[in-house]
């Protein structure tokens, strides 16, 4: 129904709230592949998250635990691809989702945001099933740095206000000074007044990766996703990247999801689970999975030496 591509900053700020939603949903999914069969049911409250974790001991709790229990599902009922999945992601913890490719690391993102309904079981964020409350205020509290980050015809600024329509050009600024690319935009003659977007500038994709930051800088969301692109951004740029987003997730302990490939990225995560054939296959910490010799031990061994061989002269 929506194209993306229509010109929204038209749209009066009767829409800002439409407009705050569809910045949600785009940044992970193409719209056309919305199922529509998902809507709220009726008087459903909005998702209540309690407040994040206090203090600094690693087993404080707080809000922001996400479950899954026994859930399965498959795009299509023949062929399913989580099997009875159970697992907990920890209030306030920096949690890792690593598998082989088209396992369903990606699909259970989308089924956070409730973009499918599953088939069994349920998903829950603090105690709460996600399809008991309100759609709009379960994808207000999830942040996503999607693997391509979309970004509109519009100027750079727009494009950061996005994550917070209510934001102040200084606000815009802050964002784009902390994501680390506020430098890049003010080096251009027009700033943050500079056309972005498949009509504009021609930005890489490790800039784009710091607007989305920006954006979720903004958002402040509770919950946030890192889906790391299957295409490598250089390593350098990578490690600034995640350099920023941990020193976004220190000064709250929000909960966060990063869907990883490249186990660099994630192995100092406080939990790591290690997904095949549609369920759990281990998970623990990087040392506890090293020493137990499963699947990621293996992985580890393999993607070090590749590593050792393609950037010999990193660290
Ligand atoms: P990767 O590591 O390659 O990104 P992934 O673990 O994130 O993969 P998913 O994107 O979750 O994997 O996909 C899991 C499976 O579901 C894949 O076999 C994929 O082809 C299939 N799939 C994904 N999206 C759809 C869709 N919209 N319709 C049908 N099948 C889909």
């Amino acid at each position: 129904v929506f194209q993306l591509s229509v010109p929204l900053n038209f749209l009066g700020s009767v829409y800002r709230e439409l407009r705050q939603s569809l910045l949600d949903m785009e940044t992970l999914f193409n719209l056309q592949k919305v199922n529509v069969s998902v809507k709220d049911k009726e008087g459903a409250p909005p998702l209540k998250l309690l407040p994040p974790p206090t203090g600094t001991s690693r087993t404080a709790t707080g809000g922001g635990e996400i479950k899954f229990e026994n859930v399965s599902f498959g795009y299509r009922p023949d062929r399913p691809i989580l099997r009875n999945l159970t697992l907990t992601i920890p209030a306030g913890k920096k949690v890792a989702i690593v598998g082989p490719s088209g396992c369903g690391k990606s699909t259970i993102l989308r089924l956070l945001f409730r973009f499918y309904d599953i088939q069994a079981g349920r998903i829950t964020i603090d105690g709460q099933d996600i399809r008991d409350v309100q759609l709009d205020s379960l994808r207000k509290a999830i942040g996503v740095v999607p693997q391509d980050t979309p970004l509109f015809n519009m100027n750079v600024g727009e494009n950061i206000r996005y994550g917070n329509l209510e934001a102040t050009d200084e606000d815009v600024r802050k964002a784009a000074r902390r994501a680390r690319v506020a430098e890049i935009i003010e080096s251009w003659p027009d700033q943050y007044n500079t056309m972005v977007g498949e009509r504009g500038m021609m930005i890489s994709g490790g800039e784009k990766q710091r607007l989305a930051i920006s954006r979720l800088i903004l958002k402040d969301p509770p919950l946030l996703f890192f889906d790391e692109a299957t295409s490598a951004l250089d390593t350098h740029t990578e490690q600034a990247l995640l350099q920023n987003i941990n020193s976004i997730l220190k000064d709250k302990r929000r909960t966060s999801v990063f869907v990883a490939h490249r186990l660099r990225t994630i192995y100092d995560s406080d939990l790591i689970i290690v997904l095949s054939d549609g369920k759990v296959a281990e998970s623990g910490t990087h040392e506890q999975l090293i020493d137990s010799g499963g699947i990621y031990s293996e992985l580890w061994s393999a993607q070090e030496t590749h590593f050792v061989d393609t950037e010999g002269t990193e660290d």
